[in-house]
């Protein structure tokens, strides 16, 4: 697979939430990056100012930077009442991404891509990239971005062009303006004692910094792969991957208060010695293990010989991105607000209210009406019941082995880091605002 130790990045939407990530990492690294965005939001590196959906600007960014590798995070933001703009930007801007980069001699287009593309509702436990593409997608967002996905993977190979697609998992982190601001919101209304569904189903998230990380591996590695390279990885599929807890430097998986103690289990005769190992950051588990492999796993001797070993490549796949450590999905939300609480000393003391499902889509179902009648975005929904009811944790193995991908920031540490930035920002718009004052 290349190695990219001399590209050249252009970052689609590097004025973003992930996109200023990716940059940052870049930056770290020492590599030449500039930035594509409608928005110019930071001043440290070459900026070019413009919108995907117009090739040419996209051409000219392309021959100013000399860029080699775009990576492509840019989309309007999800949940807004806009099909056409998600159609415009997601479909024909990807597409002018895509013409521009064949156009100019760009080898590499890395697309960021959305784990909803795969996601209709219906529960999605341990699922691999083998998931068929959806039908009919959940809201126009989701719709736009398959498409999107769906384009850039049938661009691979063409023109010289070689293109991979991620799907990150619930992104969360500093620079966040979506799952931390909603909360926050819900946290002030008082109603952060809600909770809809019984807290059963197992949901994956992505540290920011990890998922950027995903992003420089899979520009590193795109490429042709060689018959050698193919057959390493497949004989490498003999040994099991350490499991996360074993990689990740400090895991902890956070669970909030309001989640009951599980039943009681006598402790094994070693107890201290297995929390000793837990408790230890520099403890190093015995690997690699055989890897035994269920009738329905992807990597199987039948699977390969089925699917082909297309799946051993980066060039033209798609990557399920998250941190490998999936939380049953009111844990997180509760966390932030009791983050809310302690910030403010003001506890929501409020005793939890449980709504089934049934009855969050009931009042979702008003609620959508109620916000049309007086013409207002609807907070409540009933994709967001859905969507918090569901299972949705995918299988990140074939992330691991061919992208080379670990998480780096556990859940734990990437909540702490969130916090921290949520605080110093905070400080800095009230600064802000009374130096307008003055
Ligand atoms: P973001 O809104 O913070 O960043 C997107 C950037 O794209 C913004 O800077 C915006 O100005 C830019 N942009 C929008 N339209 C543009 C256009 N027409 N031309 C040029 N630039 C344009 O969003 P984010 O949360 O950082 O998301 C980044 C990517 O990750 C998106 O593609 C999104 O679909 C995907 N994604 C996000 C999540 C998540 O939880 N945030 C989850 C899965 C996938």
């Amino acid at each position: 697979m290349a190695s990219s130790s001399k590209d050249v990045y252009l970052v689609i939407g590097g004025s973003g939430f992930l996109g200023r990530h990716v940059v940052e990492a870049l930056l770290a690294r020492g590599d030449a990056v500039s930035v594509f965005d409608i928005v110019q939001r930071h001043h440290d590196v070459p900026f070019y100012s413009g919108d995907i959906s117009e090739e040419e600007q996209v051409s000219d960014a392309l021959r100013k930077s000399g860029a080699t590798c775009i990576i492509h995070t840019a989309s309007p933001l999800h949940g807004m009442d806009d099909p056409a703009l998600y159609w415009k930007v997601n479909v024909d801007g990807t597409q002018a991404v895509i013409n521009a980069a064949v156009a100019n001699g760009v080898p590499k287009l890395v697309y960021t891509s959305s784990a909803g593309v795969v996601f209709n509702g219906q529960d999605l436990i341990d699922v691999d990239e083998r998931i068929p593409q959806l039908e009919k997608a959940m809201d126009p967002y989701n719709e736009s971005k398959a498409k999107a996905e769906e384009i850039v993977l049938a661009a691979n190979g063409k023109g010289g062009l070689y293109t991979v697609a991620l799907r990150p998992a619930g992104i969360f982190g500093p620079g966040d303006r979506q799952f931390l601001h909603g909360l926050f919101q819900v946290w002030q209304r008082g109603q952060s004692h809600i909770q809809v569904g019984d807290n059963t189903n197992l949901f994956d998230w992505t540290y920011v910094g990890n998922c950027a990380y995903a992003h420089l591996l899979a520009a590193d590695r795109l490429g042709p792969s060689s018959p050698e390279e193919i057959a390493a990885m497949r004989a490498s599929l003999a040994a099991a991957l350490p499991p996360v807890s074993a990689t990740l430097p400090r895991r902890r998986i956070p669970t909030s208060l309001a989640r009951p103690l599980g039943p009681y289990v006598t402790p094994p005769p070693d107890a201290d010695a297995i929390r000793a190992r837990w408790e230890d950051p520099e403890y190093e588990p015995s690997v690699p293990r055989p890897a035994v492999r269920g009738k329905f796993d992807q990597f199987t001797e039948a699977a390969l010989a089925r699917d082909g070993e297309g799946s051993l490549a980066v060039a033209g796949q798609a990557f399920f991105i998250a941190n490998g450590e999936p939380v049953a999905f009111w844990d997180m939300p509760q966390l932030v607000c009791k983050f809310f609480d302690e910030h403010f000393e003001r506890p929501n003391n409020k005793r939890r209210l449980v709504l089934p499902q049934a009855v969050g889509l009931a009042l979702a179902s008003a609620a959508e009406w109620w916000a049309w009648l007086i013409g207002k975005e609807p907070g409540f929904t009933r994709y967001r019941v859905t969507f918090s009811c569901a299972w949705r944790c995918f299988n990140i193995e074939r992330t691991r082995r061919v992208l080379g991908y670990e998480p780096q920031v556990g859940l734990e540490e990437g909540l702490k880091r969130t916090f921290e930035w949520w605080v110093a920002e905070r400080a800095r718009n009230a600064e802000k605002i009374s130096e307008k004052k003055a």
